[in-house]
This record gives structure tokens, sequence and C-alpha cells, in this order.
């Protein structure tokens, strides 16, 4: 995973929330409540103790303000309870998903808030989590197995023929994503395996 600078605690909380995710038996796309719901689950049982500038969740609540940026996350005082605030410069209901995930990200990321623009590495690693909360692995895997399962199909993706990538159009749609994110996530899968690795992985996922 493209998750080189967060710490175990995240990594350990984003395994638990995928196992929540089976669990409760979580279809997609997923419901915005459900996953900020497991993710509070997911994020308490990974920090028993207080870690750092984290000290659980207890409250997220969502602000549409008329806040002028994508999202804005505001912590309480006892930094337990959060208010995320969507802002007007989401395009549409897929890109306020996202937003929400990002938000999400930066609660149990304490070190990475506080950059406003996008392009700053932890701003990065925080779209990449939320891609990860919203089309979980395990999940993803396996429609990418379904769709992309040869490696002539493969190829054309990277050659970006146009039936492949509708068809990813398509994926985008199915977990309510938007659609230029989700092809910038699928780059950064196809980065870190290489095609080969890839096909390794989806045989893996049988
Ligand atoms: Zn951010």
């Amino acid at each position: 995973m493209y998750l080189g600078q967060v710490n175990w605690r995240i990594k350990k909380t984003l395994k638990a929330l995928f196992v929540l995710y089976q669990e409760n038996k979580v279809s997609m796309p997923i419901d915005v409540w459900e996953m900020i719901e497991l993710f509070k689950t997911a994020a308490n049982a990974n920090w028993t103790e207080s870690y750092g500038s984290f000290c659980g969740v207890n409250n997220i609540e969502i602000d549409y303000s008329s806040y002028g940026g994508k999202g804005l996350l505001v912590p309480s005082e006892d930094r337990r309870n959060f208010q995320i605030h969507l802002g007007a410069a989401n395009s549409d209901f897929f890109d306020e998903r996202l937003t929400i995930a990002h938000e999400l990200a930066h609660i149990i990321w304490p070190e990475s808030r506080g950059f406003l623009d996008r392009i700053s590495q932890k701003e990065r690693t925080c779209d990449y989590i939320a891609m990860l909360i919203l089309c979980p692995p395990p999940v993803l895997m396996k429609c990418l197995k379904k769709e992309f399962c040869t490696f002539s199909v493969q190829l054309n993706l990277f050659r970006k023929h146009k039936t492949e990538l509708l068809r990813l159009e398509q994926m985008a749609k199915f977990f309510q994503v938007p659609f230029k994110d989700f092809i910038k996530h699928i780059k950064l899968i196809f980065k870190e395996n290489k095609v080969r690795g890839l096909l390794d992985r989806l045989s893996d996922t049988k």
C-alpha cells in the first residue's frame, strides 16, 4: 500500500476497518453514515490509550456550511468530537463522499492536519486513505479481477483504450467516487505492483 509515511497504528486501523466491513456485510457503494460508524469503532479499538494528539473519537458531525473550500476538519477542545465542514468546492455528491473520507483520514492522523494545499505529500496520502475507505482493497481487487482478468486487457488499460476506461468509469460509479480520483488511485496501485505483480495478487484473491 502507498502508505509509507503513516505509522503502524493507522495501517492497523485501516485493516480493522476492512474486517468490520466484512463482518457487517457492508455493501457497495458504502453508506456514508455506516462508514463513519465503523470507522469510529476501528479507530477507537486501535487507540486504547491516548496516542500523540489522538484521543479517540466520540462523535463526528457533518456540517453543510458555506465554507469555500472542499472540507475542513474542526476538532473540539477535548479532541474527541469532530465537525467536518463540507464546502462549496465539492463538485458533486461523489466528490463530497471523497472529501468526508479524506477528513476521516485526518482524524486518525493528527500530524497530517493543517496543510491547506492538497499537493502536500500528507494531503495526497490522506486522499489515498480516503479511496481505501471508500473502495476497500478486498472488494476493489475482486472488481479488478473480474473486469481486468486478462493480461491483454490490463495492457489495454495502460494504453488507455476507450473500452477499458469505460469499464473503470463504471467501477467508479459502483463505488460512488469521482472518476478522476479513481483513475489516480488505480494508477498508484498499478505503479506499486507493476502489471505482473497485480496479476499475482489478483490470482491470490480467488
Ligand atoms: Zn486534507
